[in-house]
Parts: structure tokens; C-alpha cells; sequence
């Protein structure tokens, strides 16, 4: 039985939609003459009462497009070169735009505006008025075409057009500041070249692979917090003293009493409040790369952000948020307790700590959305794609890379040689020192393990 394709509209609720019924019949269940006619357009065949007792592969006839087609989202008016008209891009390692065709340069206007710390409180009624991001469909200012990106910005995939979604009614929390791209794009080739050259037990064809690399400037979500705590704590605080041991040791067949010191700790409760501003903790909001690639990247100078423009993602990809702002104020917390973790740890003070309980209450909890700027690009090499990603603006690359199987093994190789030799010397000088005291088995000697203090 051939399965219908899913109706563009909502899905009926059983699993199975009724044959042909019309986008308007998910309530009633199907009878067999309508106890009134469809208010409807009348459904292009009378609407059978049971399925036929034997499936007949019967391909469901057209349904008639007579919904309207659904709204296109809004793009933002891209910017028409001065020189020829083509649509301007956002130049890397500026703050303006060019004209990929004639090379014209165009400053951006700078909007007028602060980056704003939205409150979190907030949060709930402004993702009310937003609806839940599903997909967008837009035309393309440069061909018309209906064009389906899943990003804030891309390009036409038929006219290599500059798109960015116009944020103003989008689904999602629009974003709220820009790190710019500071590195142009063969900054970033150079960078990652660097990079190449200075991997151990690359293969050396790598090097050469590095030369027509091909990079994405791509505009990464993320969240970024800022809040005061006030913690209350309890715990311990370790004091050391020091109390004197005698024992009695045999040395050479005689009797021998020797002192030493002896450490200890004497715990005193403790309890108290520390209290920290934080401001700008980062938290990445796309699960489509890595964790620990994003991690690597860091640190970004975030001060250097500024105010949300369009004009600042034409001509580049930006990925939209998949993480939601209330698992990265999760996210948030796990990083904030580290440093409110060792506030304590130094508000206990002594010479050693032991923490029972924090507990935090936050205030002045602000979010904004940031977009970080990456060059993401992917080499072949064996037949097998490795992802690049460099940092935009410090240079900082991370990346997948090939191990050389033959460089490790001459490392190993050398390694076991140089371990052998060593181990080779030890034992002979230990075999020289320890040649004079054959035979004494019943001897204590612990000076080895005595400890002076002080
Ligand atoms: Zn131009
Ligand atoms: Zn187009």
C-alpha cells in the first residue's frame, strides 16, 4: 500500500489519515452519507464509507490546491551596490560591505543602539508572541524563487543571492549582538595552514591538502548570561599542626629512637555567604557541531560585540539556535557554581576545606542571543572528510586531522630505544650502590620514608 504523502497542513490525529478526505475532515469521524454537506469545497469524489474489504493499490487522486499557499517569511532588504547593483556582502575583517562582483565597499550603518541584556524574567512572554520555529520558506529578492534555508542567513542556492531572514516577527529570539568577522578568508586558510604545520604525526601530504582548502564563513548561536548570586554555604575548615612521634628503630643490628614531626588537621566548622556578579557567562546554543570542537575555540573577546545588523550576515551563513535559552541558563549555573564553588573554598579559609552545602540564589538573571563568527571548512584526505573550524576572530583553529600510522610507529620505535638505554643505566647504577649489603634481609631501614618537617 503506498503511503500518502503527509499533508503539508496539520496532521489528522489517527495514524493514518482518511483517503482524500479534504485538510477540513480531521474531526468527524467518516460515515457513510455526511449528515450535512462539507462547508467546505466539495471533496473531488463522494467520500467512501469503509476501505474495501481487499487493498487495492489505488493512488490517491490530486488533492486540489485550493489552500492558500502559506505566508513566505520576511527577508531583510538586502543592500544594492552603488557600483552595479549586485547585492552586497558583508566584508570579513571589516566593518562594511563589498560587492562580490566589482569590488565596490559600502560602510554599514551602524545601528543606533546599546547591546541590551534582556531580563530572563522576561523570557516566558517573549517566546509567547514568538511562535515555535519549524521551517521558513522565502523568496529570493535576486531570482524569486522559493528558496528553503534552515538558517538565518544564507545564499540563493539558484542565484547565490545574500539572504537573511528578517527578524522582527521570526519564530526565534532574534539575535541581540555580533562579533564581527575579524579574519578575512585567507586569514583563516592561513591560519589553519599554520595549524597543519605544527600537528605531530601528521602525514606530509596533509600540508599540501591545506593549499585548496575551501572555508565557510558561518555565524555560530550562542547564549550568554549575566547574574548575581548570593550563596550561602556550610562546610569545614582545616587547620594543620604539628605534633611530635617518637620511634624506635633498629639501624646496623642496634636500637635507635628517632623523633619526628608529624602533620595533622584540626577541622572547625564553617559557614557563611559569598556573593559574585557574573557578566557575559558564554553557552553554546547549536548542537549541530561538536561541544568540544566550540570549546577549543575559546576564548572570544565578547566585548567586542556589537549591536545586531542584517547587513553584518550577508553573504554568510548563520546557523539558528537549537538549544533553548532555559537549558543554557542551566548550562549557565553549572559554570557559575564553579566559581562560586571556589569563592568558598576561599571564604572558608585555613589550610584545607571541606564544603557540605551551597545554596545559590540568583538575581538580575539576564540573557542575550550572540553570534559568533567561524570559519568552518573540510578537507578529503583518504578518502574521508575532516572538519576545520577557526576561531574569526582570534585565529584559534581546531580541527580533525589524520594520524601518520608510520611517524607513530618510528616515535614508538625510538621511544622504547631510549627506555631500554635508560633503564639499562639505572640498573646498572643501582646494581653498583646496592652491592654492599648482602644478606641483611632482617634490617629495617626506614629512613627512606622519614619525613623531616620544619
Ligand atoms: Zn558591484
Ligand atoms: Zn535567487
Amino acid at each position: 500500500m503506498s503511503t500518502p504523502p503527509p499533508p503539508p497542513g496539520p496532521h489528522p490525529q489517527g495514524p493514518y489519515p482518511p483517503p482524500s478526505r479534504g485538510r477540513h475532515a480531521a474531526g468527524p469521524p467518516p460515515q457513510a452519507p455526511p449528515p450535512m454537506p462539507p462547508q467546505a469545497a466539495p471533496p473531488p469524489m463522494p467520500p467512501q464509507a469503509a476501505p474495501a474489504p481487499m487493498p487495492v493499490p489505488v493512488p490517491a487522486p490530486p488533492e486540489p490546491e485550493e489552500e492558500p499557499e502559506p505566508e513566505p517569511e520576511a527577508l531583510a532588504e538586502a543592500l544594492p551596490c552603488g557600483g552595479c547593483g549586485a547585492a552586497l556582502h558583508y566584508s570579513p575583517g571589516t566593518a562594511g560591505l563589498q560587492c562580490p562582483y566589482c569590488g565596490h565597499e559600502q560602510r554599514i550603518e551602524a545601528p543606533d543602539r546599546e547591546v541590551v541584556e534582556h531580563a530572563y524574567k522576561d523570557l516566558k512572554a517573549e517566546k509567547k508572541r514568538r511562535a515555535k520555529f519549524t521551517e521558513q520558506e522565502l523568496v529570493c529578492h535576486g531570482c524569486g524563487a522559493r528558496v528553503q534555508g534552515e538558517g538565518l542567513s544564507f545564499t540563493c542556492q539558484f542565484c547565490a543571492h545574500p539572504l537573511v531572514v528578517e527578524t522582527t516577527n521570526d519564530p526565534q529570539i532574534p539575535p541581540e549582538a555580533v562579533l564581527l568577522f575579524a579574519l578575512g578568508r585567507s586569514q583563516a586558510r592561513e591560519s589553519f595552514q599554520k595549524w597543519v604545520r605544527t600537528r605531530w604525526f601528521a602525514p606530509r601530504r596533509l600540508k599540501k591538502v591545506a593549499d585548496s582548502e575551501s572555508m565557510k564563513s558561518t555565524y555560530l548561536p550562542h547564549w550568554t548570561y549575566d547574574a548575581r548570586t548570593r550563596s550561602d554555604y556550610t562546610g569545614k575548615r582545616g587547620e594543620h599542626y604539628y605534633v611530635t612521634e617518637e620511634r624506635t628503630i633498629r639501624r646496623n643490628g642496634k636500637r635507635e629512637v628517632q623523633t619526628r614531626k608529624v602533620r595533622k588537621t584540626r577541622w572547625h566548622s564553617a559557614k557563611g555567604r559569598v556573593k559574585r556578579d557574573f557578566d557575559d557567562i558564554l553557552v553554546h546554543a547549536t548542537t549541530k557541531v561538536p561541544e568540544e570542537y566550540l570549546v577549543e575555540l575559546e576564548p572570544w573577546p565578547l566585548k567586542e560585540a556589537v549591536p545586531y545588523a542584517p547587513e553584518y550576515l550577508a553573504g554568510h551563513e548563520t546557523v539558528r539556535y537549537d538549544v533553548e535559552p532555559e537549558a543554557g541558563l542551566k548550562q549557565a549555573k553549572k559554570e557559575m557554581a564553579k566559581a562560586i564553588r571556589k569563592d568558598v573554598v576561599k571564604d572558608i579559609g585555613g589550610d584545607e576545606q571541606r564544603v557540605e552545602s551551597i545554596d545559590t540564589a540568583y538575581s538580575k538573571v539576564t540573557y542575550k542571543h550572540m553570534l559568533l563568527p567561524v570559519w568552518i571548512g573540510s578537507y578529503m584526505f583518504r578518502g574521508k572528510t575532516w572538519q576545520v573550524l577557526v576561531n574569526g576572530q582570534t585565529g584559534e583553529v581546531h580541527g580533525e586531522r589524520p594520524y601518520s600510522g608510520w611517524k607513530i610507529f618510528f616515535f614508538l620505535v625510538c621511544l622504547l630505544a631510549v627506555a631500554v638505554l635508560v633503564g639499562k643505566l639505572v640498573l646498572d647504577y643501582t646494581g653498583d650502590s646496592s652491592s654492599g649489603q648482602g644478606g641483611e634481609q632482617d634490617e629495617i631501614v626506614v629512613e627512606s620514608d622519614w619525613e623531616e618537617v620544619g
